[in-house]
């Protein structure tokens, strides 16, 4: 493979910089007019208060979706939400091949199902440490080591030189299950030259290393062995290592395993596809469990977020249909608190220990969670065994991909850039450089349809979240006369003894007669005109009432 004057190598983060969450990278290659792209990961992210009604995010795929057919492939390096939850929404806009390992083509294979896509889509399995071809990119895999089985780096070889994409990752030496990080093949990169690493930032701020899940494994053990009543211990399903642990725990104290929650289930699949979990005593059903002793079993739950509708929440509540926890019980979050989750993990904290509950978390009980991501000891040895001569910082808010720049440079890598989605970056010719900004930004989907960022759906219903709604009715009759109304109804807006909400509707009532009354007979003849009319008055009333704006509906019927 030679390269033509004209070639370049970009870098394009389309979603994951300046963020943690919805990862969708591009690498383009040729002539600016013509190049070939490949994409890296295609991820979700979900949404929050300042969302509501939508739990997912997608990264908008608009530039690319221009440039299709020049997609040639889309690889998958693990199987987290954040790096392929976006699949099943946006592939058929792309419509590429797609290249992951057996146990994320597993996950794959089921949302493309769910998804109605499984005919459609091509899911070419590569093996651990597996290489591909695509036009002029050759992706070779290796191993390392996460939170997930199967975590994947990318050496992206090209005429013009080799991208190391690390995905996710951390050096953990004892993984439990899956093999160690492939220390050796990253050397002999470095060895061959790395042009430049595209790398987790997630933990940038973190001193020393990240942890190993054998001592997850030890203090699971340990700590399971001193409770008597039931347990149950909430982790990311994803996390097989952790689940097995856990399993582990329960199992060396005489205590049967029940798995609670959908994703729980659907991941002990995923990972027995891969013949991992498969040495365990069989597991109960939640209508089994409620026969054994209180110390005899162990629920493995999902909702270590907080998530409203999952196992953890519904048993919290009291609201689920086999599982109840009370005094003497206990549950081990075996987790960290992702940013945002803060509140609704604090609120279903409060409702367990409000039964009688017993908590452990991370924050009282050291060792019962690790994270996934390296810490800056095992950046430091990824720059060491690397040796990159440009360090683009990825999967991370502005802050950590600054302080990863910052590292970087302290490391002697000579040139660190810190891309924003949709920033074009070149990594050669040349010197590295951002030279282009291409549009990026996210969608949301809303009740299952794909709609753009704060579209007007999710802006009218946040507004009337927080101001309230008022609905006002009219049916007039041809000559522009009142046959009834005008009907005010208000929706989330407060009355109180003094001004009750029936004396706030009468005035605003009164308000919207007083308009009509001073419209000319054409305007009455106009609904618009009408609409508008009443609108403007019940508005101006309701900020004299309650200085405040709420939606406001009006209605004009002829009669
Ligand atoms: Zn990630
Ligand atoms: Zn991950």
């Amino acid at each position: 493979m030679n390269a033509a004057a004209a070639d370049e190598l970009v870098f394009l983060p389309l979603g994951g910089s300046n963020e943690i969450g919805m990862n969708f990278n591009l690498y383009g290659y040729g002539p600016p007019h013509a190049r070939k792209w490949i994409v890296v990961d295609l991820g979700v992210t979900f949404g929050d208060q300042t969302t509501p009604g939508v739990e997912i995010i997608l990264p908008d795929p608009a530039f690319i979706e221009e440039h299709a057919k020049d997609v040639l492939g889309v690889v998958l390096t693990h199987a987290h939400e954040d790096h392929i939850g976006a699949v099943p929404w946006l592939w058929p806009r792309l419509r590429a091949p797609l290249y992951a390992t057996p146990f994320t083509a597993f996950l794959l294979r089921e949302k493309l199902r769910e998804a109605d896509l499984l005919d459609e889509a091509v899911i070419r399995e590569i093996p651990l440490s597996g290489t591909i071809r695509l036009g002029p990119f050759e992706v070779t895999l290796i191993t390392l080591t996460h939170s997930i089985p199967e975590p994947n780096g990318l050496a992206i070889k090209t005429p013009l030189g080799t991208v190391l994409h690390t995905g996710d990752w951390k050096i953990d030496p004892d993984p439990l299950l899956g093999p160690v990080t492939d220390q050796a093949a990253i050397r002999r990169l470095g060895d061959e030259g790395v042009l430049a690493m595209v790398c987790d930032s997630t933990n940038v701020f973190v001193d020393g290393e990240a942890g190993s899940e054998a001592e997850v494994r030890k203090v699971l053990a340990a700590l399971v062995g001193q409770l008597k009543g039931k347990v149950a211990a909430a982790c990311f399903a994803s996390n097989v290592a952790r689940m097995d642990s856990i399993i582990r725990a329960a199992e060396a104290n005489d205590r049967r395993v029940c798995l609670v929650g959908r994703s729980m289930l659907r991941m002990a699949a995923a990972a027995r596809s891969v013949g991992l979990l498969t040495d365990t005593a069989p597991f109960i059903t939640d209508a089994e469990a409620g026969y054994f002793p209180a110390d005899k079993v162990l629920y493995l739950c999902t909702g270590s977020q907080g998530e409203p509708r999952a196992a953890l929440a519904r048993i919290a509540d009291g609201a689920h249909p086999h599982v109840a926890l009370g005094a003497g019980d206990a549950c081990l979050f075996s987790s960290r608190v992702i940013p945002g989750n803060e509140v609704p993990i604090r609120n279903l904290q409060n409702k367990l220990a409000d039964r009688g509950v017993r908590l452990f978390t991370e924050r009282d009980h050291p060792g019962l969670h690790v994270s996934g991501h390296p810490c800056r000891e095992e950046l430091k040895r990824m720059y060491q065994w690397a040796r990159p001569a440009i360090a683009v910082p990825t999967h991370g808010e502005r802050r950590h991909l600054l302080e990863h720049v910052a590292l970087a440079k302290d490391l002697q890598v000579s040139e660190a850039i810190a891309p924003r989605n949709g920033d074009l970056v070149r990594l050669a010719p040349g010197r590295a450089a951002i030279i282009d900004e291409v549009p990026a930004g996210r969608l949301y989907v809303d009740a299952g349809v794909v709609t753009p960022e704060n579209g007007e759906a999710l802006r009218e219903r946040r507004h009337a979240a927080f101001n309230g709604m008022l609905t006002v009715a009219l049916a007039l009759d041809r000559k522009g006369r009142i046959v009834s109304g005008p009907q005010v109804r208000a929706l989330g807006l407060p009355g109180d003894e003094g001004y009750e909400l029936s004396d706030a509707i009468d005035d605003l009532t009164d308000e919207a007669k007083t308009a009509l009354g001073k419209l000319s007979r054409e305007d009455r003849d106009d609904d618009h005109a009408v609409e508008q009319a009443l609108s403007r008055a019940v508005k101006r009333a309701a900020f004299r009432i309650w200085e405040r704006r709420p939606v406001v509906e009006t209605t004009v019927l002829r009669v």
